[in-house]
């Protein structure tokens, strides 16, 4: 089992529990100095990084078993990469997020299925998406936008929509706001439509790394036959697979990978996207997981001078963190702070790791907890830039009474160029 690689992780673990919490240079308060959403919610050792850890090694030493309730523990998890991050503050010899997929992947090996999860991937199989909607529905969030069809001719930008955007009608108009954005700064994207398929991120995440590959292969052909420089997406899961996932899985790209956020930053830089109209709101900015720390791009480990056998590193450093501040900076009139929680620190939407599917209750817990943060700000609108963390987060804000906006970045850009495009939750202002 490919758990085995990771024997020197887990044996290196000194149980310091470092991982549970935010690095203590950077705690600000009691409040929010946990950064374990699984630690936070069931409050025993199995549910920390550490603790899988434990059971990891524990299962591959056959001291125990993996059994349904260490799957139980292993997928109750956001698989957020906070616990890896912190520990790297003080370890540079241990990739927990790492040992976390390669359980999960352990857990599929051995048959230790949740079902939930099992209906994805048989969604996914059937429909290429993760909700098992119909597959010739997926361009229909572009209808009437007139976007070069990538099937039928060659384009220099190939929009990847995602299973999110794809699906979710409330946010339809997101992305097609973005579009009309890239559009105006002189940039013509081509989409796949219904041909386009999911990146196969979250399967790899559940532990089905075949299927996964699987969808990374379809991507590399549809990139390929694009002619594509660059591939963009406005979604971070899907960010996040095609820059630390594929390569990892030796399946390079073979073009720029770029998220929406860092795009609508370089066009804003460049003065091709004029912020002019003022928009006098106070907001705070919630990095998502896998634009973040888990959007680094891989960078395999060649060993160092002492011959130590890691491969690899992933400290979060690297994520996309200041482009999205830099375009909410330059918003006339919008006042931006900050939580306690953030940037390589920041804490999960809730979203993360198939948590949703199969124990949404816990997913809309940790939404919660963020939109408190949040509140704590005196901001009155949280934004972020990816589908399913503004999916999460106004989900559990309409759950439980919080009156925040939830914004994605793109449509406040929208907003200061005086072209927002109406959604249904709106944009202050
Ligand atoms: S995983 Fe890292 S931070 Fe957590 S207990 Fe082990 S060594 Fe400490
Ligand atoms: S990945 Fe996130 S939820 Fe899972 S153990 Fe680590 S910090 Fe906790």
């Amino acid at each position: 089992m490919a758990l085995a690689q990771y024997e020197n992780d887990m044996s290196a673990c000194s149980r310091c529990s470092s991982c549970k919490w935010m690095p203590f240079n950077q705690v600000k308060s009691w409040r929010f100095a946990r950064n374990c959403p699984s630690l936070a919610r069931f409050t025993a050792h199995p549910y920390s990084g550490s603790g899988k850890m434990t059971m990891g090694l524990s299962v591959l030493k056959q001291r125990s078993e993996l059994t349904e309730q260490v799957a139980e523990i292993v997928y109750s998890c956001q698989m957020c990469g906070a616990c890896d991050v912190s520990c790297k503050v003080y370890r540079d010899d241990i990739d927990l997020s790492e040992v976390l997929m390669e359980l999960r992947a352990s857990c599929v090996e051995s048959g230790q299925l949740i079902a939930d999860h099992m209906m994805t991937v048989d969604a996914l199989k059937k429909e290429n998406n993760v909700f098992g909607e119909p597959r010739d529905r997926r361009g229909d969030w572009a209808e009437g936008l007139g976007l070069k069809d990538t099937n039928q001719e060659t384009v220099d930008v190939l929009l990847h929509a995602g299973c999110r955007y794809s699906y979710d009608r409330e946010l339809w108009p997101v992305l097609r706001g973005a579009v009309d954005l890239l559009r105006k700064a002189g940039i013509e994207v081509g989409v796949a439509g219904a041909q386009e398929a999911c990146c196969g991120g979250r399967v790899y995440e559940l532990g089905y790394q075949g299927e996964a590959a699987n969808f990374a292969d379809d991507m590399l052909s549809r990139i390929n036959a694009s002619g594509a420089g660059v591939l963009l997406t406005a979604c971070s899961d899907c960010f996040s697979a095609l820059r630390y996932l594929y390569p990892k899985m030796g399946k390079d790209p073979g073009v720029e990978v770029a998220h929406l956020s860092g795009f609508l930053a370089d066009l804003v830089a460049d003065g091709r996207i004029e912020l002019a109209e003022p928009v006098p709101i106070k907001v705070t900015y919630h990095d998502p997981c896998h634009l973040g720390r888990m959007g680094e791009p891989f960078v395999p480990w060649q060993g160092d001078k002492l011959g130590r056998p890691q491969q690899l590193k992933r400290a979060g450093r690297r994520g996309v963190y200041d482009e999205p501040r830099a375009v909410l900076r330059a918003i006339p009139g919008l006042e931006l702070v900050e939580m306690e929680r953030i940037r390589e620190y920041s804490w999960c939407c809730g979203a993360g790791g198939g948590v949703l599917d199969a124990y949404p209750e816990f997913g809309s817990w940790t939404a919660l907890e963020r939109l408190e943060e949040a509140e704590a700000t005196g901001a009155r609108a949280l934004v972020t830039s990816c589908p399913w963390c503004v999916r999460a987060f106004r989900d559990s804000a309409s759950e439980h009474g919080k009156e925040l906006e939830i914004i994605e970045l793109s449509e406040l850009v929208s907003r200061a160029t005086g072209t927002a495009v109406a959604s249904e939750q709106g944009v202050g202002g």
